[in-house]
């Protein structure tokens, strides 16, 4: 991926500035959508009205894994979490300084979500190629 694609002004180019875009470092590129992306977890979410940058978490015990929504609309997926780790997740006003002290001292990965928001913003650009393609 050359650099000069980081600052294209192509509509077709996903960018930082492509809406729903994300930058996933195993394509080593901005993405909307690939196949490094997690499905959201099927349970219900808590909200952390407290939290700066988290609006919402959930915590699948089985998987040890935390989903977190952040405010700017993303989500992602951490693990491995503990269920004591999630303990002290909970009893936390600020959880992301928490979660990031975790990511730097221990072995945890966390892995984007295909939220909804994502899903619309491909298919809305298929549609969007499909429209070019056919000339309308
Ligand atoms: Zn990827």
């Amino acid at each position: 991926m050359a650099v000069s694609t980081f600052m294209s002004d192509d509509p077709n180019v996903v960018t930082h500035r492509t809406p729903t875009s994300h930058w996933c470092a195993a394509c080593w590129s901005w993405v909307v959508d690939c196949i490094h992306l997690v499905q959201p977890l099927r349970i219900p979410h808590g909200l952390t009205p407290g939290d700066f940058f988290i609006r919402s978490l959930a915590y699948d015990a089985a998987g040890e894994r935390l989903e977190i929504r952040f405010r700017w609309k993303s989500a992602a997926q951490f693990r491995p979490i503990t269920a004591a780790m999630f303990r002290q997740i909970t009893a936390q006003t600020n959880v992301y300084p928490v979660l990031n002290k975790w990511i730097k001292e221990r072995s945890i990965t966390w892995s984007e979500v295909r939220t909804e928001r994502k899903i619309v913003a491909s298919m809305l650009c298929g549609f969007r190629l499909v429209v070019e393609r056919l000339g309308i």
